[in-house]
Protein backbone atom coordinates (compact mmCIF):
# COMPACT_ATOMS: atom_id res chain seq x y z
CA UNK A 1 0.00 0.00 0.00
CA UNK A 2 2.91 2.24 0.88
CA UNK A 3 4.21 1.49 -2.23
CA UNK A 4 1.44 2.10 -4.13
CA UNK A 5 0.70 5.55 -2.32
CA UNK A 6 4.69 6.64 -3.27
CA UNK A 7 4.38 5.50 -6.53
CA UNK A 8 1.26 7.74 -6.88
CA UNK A 9 2.38 10.59 -6.21
CA UNK A 10 5.53 10.34 -7.91
CA UNK A 11 2.91 9.92 -10.95
CA UNK A 12 1.07 13.15 -10.01
CA UNK A 13 4.35 14.88 -9.35
CA UNK A 14 5.26 13.87 -12.98
CA UNK A 15 1.83 14.83 -14.65
CA UNK A 16 1.62 18.45 -12.85
CA UNK A 17 5.23 19.45 -12.66
CA UNK A 18 6.04 21.97 -14.81
CA UNK A 19 8.56 21.37 -17.68
CA UNK A 20 11.56 23.45 -16.55
CA UNK A 21 12.36 26.53 -18.81
CA UNK A 22 15.81 25.29 -19.37
CA UNK A 23 15.53 21.68 -19.11
CA UNK A 24 18.90 20.06 -18.43
CA UNK A 25 20.53 18.68 -21.46
CA UNK A 26 19.93 14.87 -21.95
CA UNK A 27 22.85 12.69 -20.69
CA UNK A 28 23.66 10.59 -24.37
CA UNK A 29 24.95 7.44 -23.88
CA UNK A 30 28.91 7.02 -24.34
CA UNK A 31 29.18 5.41 -27.68
CA UNK A 32 32.11 3.03 -26.09
CA UNK A 33 30.21 2.23 -22.99
CA UNK A 34 28.88 -1.38 -23.37
CA UNK A 35 25.01 -2.10 -24.35
CA UNK A 36 22.60 -2.88 -22.18
CA UNK A 37 22.13 -6.73 -21.58
CA UNK A 38 19.31 -7.55 -23.64
CA UNK A 39 17.98 -10.74 -22.30
CA UNK A 40 15.27 -11.84 -20.52
CA UNK A 41 14.47 -15.24 -19.01
CA UNK A 42 10.73 -16.83 -19.05
CA UNK A 43 9.91 -19.97 -17.19
CA UNK A 44 7.82 -22.35 -18.51
CA UNK A 45 7.78 -25.44 -16.68
CA UNK A 46 9.90 -26.51 -13.97
CA UNK A 47 13.99 -26.62 -14.91
CA UNK A 48 12.50 -24.89 -18.81
CA UNK A 49 12.67 -21.77 -19.46
CA UNK A 50 13.05 -19.15 -22.25
CA UNK A 51 15.43 -17.10 -23.20
CA UNK A 52 15.20 -13.94 -24.98
CA UNK A 53 18.08 -12.10 -26.66
CA UNK A 54 18.54 -10.57 -29.89
CA UNK A 55 18.44 -13.62 -31.96
CA UNK A 56 15.90 -16.59 -32.05
CA UNK A 57 14.70 -17.68 -28.89
CA UNK A 58 16.79 -20.11 -26.83
CA UNK A 59 15.64 -22.73 -25.10
CA UNK A 60 16.87 -24.03 -21.39
CA UNK A 61 16.66 -27.17 -19.92
CA UNK A 62 18.04 -28.56 -16.57
CA UNK A 63 18.19 -31.70 -15.43
CA UNK A 64 19.38 -33.53 -12.09
CA UNK A 65 23.00 -33.23 -13.11
CA UNK A 66 22.93 -31.08 -16.51
CA UNK A 67 21.70 -28.57 -18.63
CA UNK A 68 20.39 -28.45 -22.20
CA UNK A 69 20.48 -25.59 -24.58
CA UNK A 70 18.33 -24.76 -27.24
CA UNK A 71 19.93 -22.17 -30.06
CA UNK A 72 22.30 -19.47 -29.40
CA UNK A 73 21.78 -16.96 -31.48
CA UNK A 74 24.88 -14.59 -31.97
CA UNK A 75 28.51 -15.05 -30.86
CA UNK A 76 28.99 -11.93 -29.39
CA UNK A 77 25.99 -12.36 -26.94
CA UNK A 78 27.14 -15.49 -25.48
CA UNK A 79 28.57 -14.27 -22.40
CA UNK A 80 25.21 -12.49 -21.46
CA UNK A 81 23.76 -15.63 -22.37
CA UNK A 82 25.97 -17.78 -20.20
CA UNK A 83 25.25 -15.47 -17.45
CA UNK A 84 21.28 -15.75 -17.65
CA UNK A 85 21.72 -19.64 -17.49
CA UNK A 86 23.79 -18.85 -14.82
CA UNK A 87 21.15 -17.58 -12.72
CA UNK A 88 18.95 -20.36 -12.77
CA UNK A 89 21.57 -23.18 -13.11
CA UNK A 90 25.16 -24.03 -12.00
CA UNK A 91 24.94 -27.12 -13.91
CA UNK A 92 27.59 -28.02 -16.92
CA UNK A 93 25.15 -27.59 -20.67
CA UNK A 94 25.73 -30.60 -21.81
CA UNK A 95 23.90 -30.44 -24.93
CA UNK A 96 23.71 -27.37 -27.33
CA UNK A 97 20.25 -28.62 -30.10
CA UNK A 98 20.33 -26.34 -33.35
CA UNK A 99 16.70 -25.72 -34.86
CA UNK A 100 18.68 -24.61 -37.83
CA UNK A 101 21.64 -23.59 -39.17
CA UNK A 102 20.82 -19.48 -39.40
CA UNK A 103 23.32 -17.29 -37.68
CA UNK A 104 20.62 -15.83 -35.46
CA UNK A 105 20.47 -19.42 -34.23
CA UNK A 106 23.72 -21.04 -34.50
CA UNK A 107 25.76 -17.92 -34.19
CA UNK A 108 26.55 -18.62 -30.44
CA UNK A 109 28.04 -22.37 -31.41
CA UNK A 110 31.91 -21.43 -31.91
CA UNK A 111 31.89 -19.57 -28.57
CA UNK A 112 30.49 -23.12 -27.05
CA UNK A 113 31.92 -25.80 -28.50
CA UNK A 114 34.91 -25.70 -26.10
CA UNK A 115 32.15 -26.11 -22.87
CA UNK A 116 29.25 -28.22 -23.96
CA UNK A 117 30.04 -32.12 -24.78
CA UNK A 118 28.20 -32.26 -28.15
CA UNK A 119 26.39 -30.45 -30.62
CA UNK A 120 23.01 -31.76 -32.10
CA UNK A 121 21.30 -31.05 -35.21
CA UNK A 122 19.75 -32.26 -38.73
CA UNK A 123 22.40 -33.97 -41.36
CA UNK A 124 21.38 -30.73 -43.58
CA UNK A 125 22.02 -28.15 -40.73
CA UNK A 126 25.88 -29.17 -40.42
CA UNK A 127 26.13 -29.41 -43.81
CA UNK A 128 24.93 -25.95 -44.49
CA UNK A 129 26.92 -24.38 -42.14
CA UNK A 130 30.30 -25.98 -43.54
CA UNK A 131 29.25 -24.13 -46.90
CA UNK A 132 28.66 -21.58 -45.42
CA UNK A 133 31.95 -21.51 -43.36
CA UNK A 134 34.37 -22.56 -46.29
CA UNK A 135 33.95 -18.72 -47.50
CA UNK A 136 35.37 -17.57 -43.99
CA UNK A 137 38.97 -17.81 -42.98
CA UNK A 138 40.10 -21.15 -40.85
CA UNK A 139 40.46 -19.47 -37.34
CA UNK A 140 36.78 -18.18 -37.57
CA UNK A 141 35.15 -21.60 -38.71
CA UNK A 142 33.89 -23.88 -36.15
CA UNK A 143 31.04 -24.93 -33.87
CA UNK A 144 29.84 -27.35 -36.15
CA UNK A 145 27.14 -30.15 -34.65
CA UNK A 146 29.03 -33.79 -34.08
CA UNK A 147 25.86 -35.44 -33.96
CA UNK A 148 23.41 -35.32 -36.71
CA UNK A 149 20.22 -37.37 -37.73
CA UNK A 150 17.97 -37.12 -40.63
CA UNK A 151 18.60 -38.26 -44.16
CA UNK A 152 19.94 -35.23 -46.53
CA UNK A 153 16.79 -35.62 -48.76
CA UNK A 154 14.82 -32.98 -46.64
CA UNK A 155 11.47 -35.02 -47.75
CA UNK A 156 12.48 -37.87 -45.35
CA UNK A 157 11.40 -37.87 -41.79
CA UNK A 158 13.45 -38.28 -39.13
CA UNK A 159 13.40 -38.31 -35.34
CA UNK A 160 16.18 -38.69 -32.27
CA UNK A 161 15.54 -39.44 -29.21
CA UNK A 162 17.41 -38.13 -26.14
CA UNK A 163 17.05 -39.34 -22.68
CA UNK A 164 18.99 -37.02 -19.98
CA UNK A 165 19.03 -37.76 -16.00
CA UNK A 166 15.40 -39.01 -16.96
CA UNK A 167 14.63 -36.18 -18.70
CA UNK A 168 13.04 -37.10 -22.21
CA UNK A 169 13.20 -34.74 -25.61
CA UNK A 170 12.30 -35.79 -29.04
CA UNK A 171 13.58 -34.03 -31.61
CA UNK A 172 11.87 -34.16 -35.28
CA UNK A 173 12.34 -33.45 -38.86
CA UNK A 174 9.08 -33.12 -40.43
CA UNK A 175 10.69 -32.06 -43.92
CA UNK A 176 11.19 -28.72 -45.52
CA UNK A 177 9.63 -25.69 -44.00
CA UNK A 178 11.80 -22.49 -42.93
CA UNK A 179 14.95 -24.09 -44.77
CA UNK A 180 15.40 -28.22 -45.27
CA UNK A 181 16.88 -28.81 -41.48
CA UNK A 182 14.48 -27.59 -39.27
CA UNK A 183 13.82 -29.44 -36.05
CA UNK A 184 11.37 -29.34 -34.10
CA UNK A 185 12.27 -30.23 -30.13
CA UNK A 186 9.63 -31.81 -27.86
CA UNK A 187 9.47 -32.59 -24.29
CA UNK A 188 6.51 -34.88 -24.25
CA UNK A 189 6.63 -34.71 -19.87
CA UNK A 190 5.91 -31.03 -19.87
CA UNK A 191 4.01 -30.43 -23.14
CA UNK A 192 6.99 -27.49 -23.97
CA UNK A 193 8.16 -27.62 -27.19
CA UNK A 194 10.35 -25.66 -29.26
CA UNK A 195 9.70 -25.26 -32.81
CA UNK A 196 12.38 -22.81 -34.24
CA UNK A 197 11.65 -20.61 -36.78
CA UNK A 198 8.49 -23.25 -38.10
CA UNK A 199 6.66 -21.09 -35.62
CA UNK A 200 7.09 -17.30 -35.84
CA UNK A 201 4.28 -15.85 -33.58
CA UNK A 202 2.26 -12.96 -34.52
CA UNK A 203 4.71 -12.33 -36.84
CA UNK A 204 5.34 -12.89 -40.67
CA UNK A 205 7.86 -15.43 -40.93
CA UNK A 206 10.58 -15.45 -43.10
CA UNK A 207 10.87 -19.06 -45.35
CA UNK A 208 14.58 -19.53 -46.66
CA UNK A 209 13.91 -20.37 -50.28
CA UNK A 210 17.52 -20.42 -51.26
CA UNK A 211 17.90 -23.42 -48.32
CA UNK A 212 14.97 -25.27 -49.65
CA UNK A 213 12.05 -23.91 -47.34
CA UNK A 214 8.84 -23.56 -48.81
CA UNK A 215 5.63 -22.05 -47.96
CA UNK A 216 3.90 -25.69 -48.44
CA UNK A 217 6.04 -27.57 -46.18
CA UNK A 218 6.16 -24.38 -43.44
CA UNK A 219 2.28 -25.08 -43.81
CA UNK A 220 2.70 -28.84 -43.50
CA UNK A 221 5.36 -28.67 -40.40
CA UNK A 222 2.46 -26.37 -39.07
CA UNK A 223 -0.39 -28.91 -39.77
CA UNK A 224 1.81 -31.99 -38.61
CA UNK A 225 2.53 -30.31 -34.78
CA UNK A 226 -1.32 -29.30 -34.60
CA UNK A 227 -1.87 -33.12 -34.87
CA UNK A 228 -0.83 -33.84 -31.61
CA UNK A 229 0.02 -31.09 -29.57
CA UNK A 230 -1.67 -30.94 -26.38
CA UNK A 231 -4.40 -27.96 -25.50
CA UNK A 232 -2.27 -27.01 -22.67
CA UNK A 233 1.24 -26.80 -24.59
CA UNK A 234 3.66 -24.02 -24.14
CA UNK A 235 5.72 -23.27 -27.52
CA UNK A 236 8.92 -21.58 -28.04
CA UNK A 237 8.38 -19.52 -31.65
CA UNK A 238 11.70 -18.86 -33.25
CA UNK A 239 10.76 -15.68 -32.85
CA UNK A 240 8.24 -13.67 -31.20
CA UNK A 241 6.61 -14.30 -27.53
CA UNK A 242 6.35 -18.03 -26.22
CA UNK A 243 2.77 -19.12 -27.50
CA UNK A 244 0.46 -22.14 -27.32
CA UNK A 245 -1.39 -24.33 -29.39
CA UNK A 246 -4.15 -21.35 -30.78
CA UNK A 247 -0.87 -19.01 -31.80
CA UNK A 248 0.24 -22.17 -33.45
CA UNK A 249 -2.97 -22.63 -35.59
CA UNK A 250 -2.85 -18.48 -36.38
CA UNK A 251 -0.10 -18.98 -37.54
CA UNK A 252 -1.24 -22.00 -39.66
CA UNK A 253 -4.66 -20.77 -40.69
CA UNK A 254 -2.49 -17.17 -41.89
CA UNK A 255 -0.18 -18.97 -43.62
CA UNK A 256 -2.99 -20.64 -45.39
CA UNK A 257 -5.05 -17.50 -46.21
CA UNK A 258 -1.66 -15.98 -47.76
CA UNK A 259 -1.19 -19.45 -49.78
CA UNK A 260 -5.53 -19.18 -51.28
CA UNK A 261 -4.69 -15.50 -52.04
CA UNK A 262 -1.37 -16.38 -54.01
CA UNK A 263 -2.89 -19.17 -55.70
CA UNK A 264 -6.13 -16.60 -56.58
CA UNK A 265 -3.68 -13.96 -57.71
CA UNK A 266 -1.03 -15.95 -59.88
CA UNK A 267 0.54 -13.13 -61.15
CA UNK A 268 0.30 -10.39 -58.91
CA UNK A 269 3.98 -9.23 -57.66
CA UNK A 270 4.00 -8.97 -53.44
CA UNK A 271 3.58 -5.38 -53.54
CA UNK A 272 0.26 -5.87 -55.22
CA UNK A 273 -0.11 -9.09 -53.43
CA UNK A 274 0.23 -7.09 -50.26
CA UNK A 275 -2.02 -3.97 -51.47
CA UNK A 276 -5.09 -6.71 -52.23
CA UNK A 277 -4.55 -8.87 -48.87
CA UNK A 278 -7.24 -8.91 -45.81
CA UNK A 279 -4.58 -7.15 -43.47
CA UNK A 280 -7.33 -6.25 -41.12
CA UNK A 281 -8.42 -10.02 -40.69
CA UNK A 282 -5.05 -10.48 -39.87
CA UNK A 283 -4.15 -7.47 -37.83
CA UNK A 284 -2.65 -9.47 -35.23
CA UNK A 285 0.17 -10.69 -37.38
CA UNK A 286 2.88 -7.59 -38.10
CA UNK A 287 5.80 -7.88 -40.90
CA UNK A 288 9.24 -7.43 -39.62
CA UNK A 289 10.65 -4.64 -42.12
CA UNK A 290 13.58 -3.64 -43.45
CA UNK A 291 14.24 -7.66 -43.15
CA UNK A 292 10.97 -8.91 -44.41
CA UNK A 293 8.15 -5.99 -44.69
CA UNK A 294 4.75 -7.23 -46.78
CA UNK A 295 5.95 -7.26 -49.41
CA UNK A 296 8.74 -9.03 -49.60
CA UNK A 297 7.12 -11.72 -47.39
CA UNK A 298 4.64 -11.87 -50.28
CA UNK A 299 7.40 -12.53 -52.72
CA UNK A 300 9.06 -15.07 -50.95
CA UNK A 301 5.75 -16.91 -50.11
CA UNK A 302 5.01 -17.24 -53.54
CA UNK A 303 8.10 -18.54 -54.40
CA UNK A 304 10.07 -15.50 -55.39
CA UNK A 305 13.04 -14.56 -54.00
CA UNK A 306 13.80 -10.83 -54.60
CA UNK A 307 16.67 -9.48 -53.64
CA UNK A 308 17.33 -7.42 -50.06
ZN1 LIG B 1 15.83 -18.97 -39.47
Amino acid sequence: MRVLTTAALSMAALITSPIPAAAPARVHQDATAPKPDPHKIEKLADNIYCIFGEGGNIGLIVTDKNAILIDDQFERLVPGLLKVVKSVTDKPIKYLINTHHHGDHVGGNIALEKQVQVIVAHANVRHRMELEQAKLEPAKRGGLPEITFGDHDPKVRSVLGINLDGVELHLAHFGPGHTDGDVIIGLPSTHVMHMGDIFFNGLTPYIDLSSGGNLAGMIANLDGVLSFLPEDSKVIPGHGPVGGKKEVARSRDFLKAVQKHIEANPTKTGKELDESFDHKAWSDIHDLPPFLAWDRFFDIAAGRAPKK
